[in-house]
């Protein structure tokens, strides 16, 4: 079954977002469970979270992945930045534990002055201070690459995975095609993609890519940049999209969609990946 949704809001309660995932017409979906651009995390009660649970059952949309707020950063130097962002992500591990989600995923960091190798080290180590619970994966987003961004090659990400204790046991990779496509992966052909999928297997491995984000491009090849554009519409365009959706190692992964919210909506969006299925 193909499974695409987008990444949905929570306003109203949690449960909301199940509903809106219909209405948009997703059968998948992703939710921040506090605010993205703040440290503040949501704790729903127990009620509101099986409302949810019970929702996510009887309407069949599933799974879901919880995106982190876009301030943890798991690379800097700062001892004070690094412990905040520690105990973020486990207040929003444990609140996607109790909505019983089985993903997260967040960006990896910033490694500011320090380098890579030390940024490298500093997530591997981080990670390691999390309780990761039996019922969830903790992925890792491949990134742009922008400044000192890490996470934008597979190999960055499978040294952050393995030198960590939690290993591939606790740990896998969310592939956003934006990010991927703005950090210099091209798959425009079907040899193109092949290539890409060589290296994943080569590295992180095809089976740890447990989610997919589907976005286009508003900017070039290598450009560094992440800003996402509605499917077709942006600079990867409908032939790659067509490539990257059907593919064998890859169209049994949930897809969901973080396309721009303007006229046309994520609605728009999951039609035209549907258009593009085969
Ligand atoms: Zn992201
Ligand atoms: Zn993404």
């Amino acid at each position: 079954m193909f499974r695409l949704g987008a990444h949905v809001s929570v306003g109203g309660g949690i449960h909301r977002a199940v509903e809106r995932e219909e209405e948009t017409g997703g059968n998948c979906g992703q939710i921040f469970v506090g605010s993205p651009r703040g440290w503040k995390v949501n704790q729903p009660d127990m009620e509101e979270a099986k409302r949810f649970r019970e929702l996510v059952e009887e309407k069949d949309i599933k799974p879901w992945i919880v995106h982190s707020t876009y301030l943890i950063n798991l690379a800097t130097p700062k001892e004070e930045l690094g412990r905040k962002s520690v105990e973020t992500m486990q207040a929003e591990i444990n609140v996607t534990s109790k909505l019983g989600i089985p993903y997260y995923t967040f960006h990896p960091g910033a490694h500011t002055s320090a380098g890579v190798e030390e940024g490298i080290e500093n997530i591997a180590s981080r990670l390691s201070e999390l309780d990761i619970p039996d019922n969830i994966r903790v992925l890792l987003e491949n990134t742009s690459g922008k400044g000192t961004t890490l996470g934008k090659t597979f190999s960055e990400l499978s040294d952050m995975i393995e030198l960590s204790d939690h290993g591939y046991d606790k740990l896998g990779v969310c592939l956003d095609t934006c990010h991927m496509y703005s950090a210099g992966y091209d798959f425009s052909s079907q040899a193109k993609l092949d290539m890409v999928l060589d290296e994943i297997e080569d590295t992180v491995g095809n089976e740890n890519l447990r989610f997919l984000h589907l976005n286009d491009s508003k900017y070039g090849y290598a450009s560094e940049k992440d800003a996402h554009e509605h499917i077709g519409l942006g600079k990867i365009g409908d032939e790659a999209f067509r490539l990257f959706i059907n593919h064998g190692e890859l169209r049994k992964k949930p897809m969901v969609l973080e396309t721009p919210v303007d006229d046309r909506g994520f609605a728009w969006n999951i039609r035209k990946v549907k258009e593009l299925r085969s």
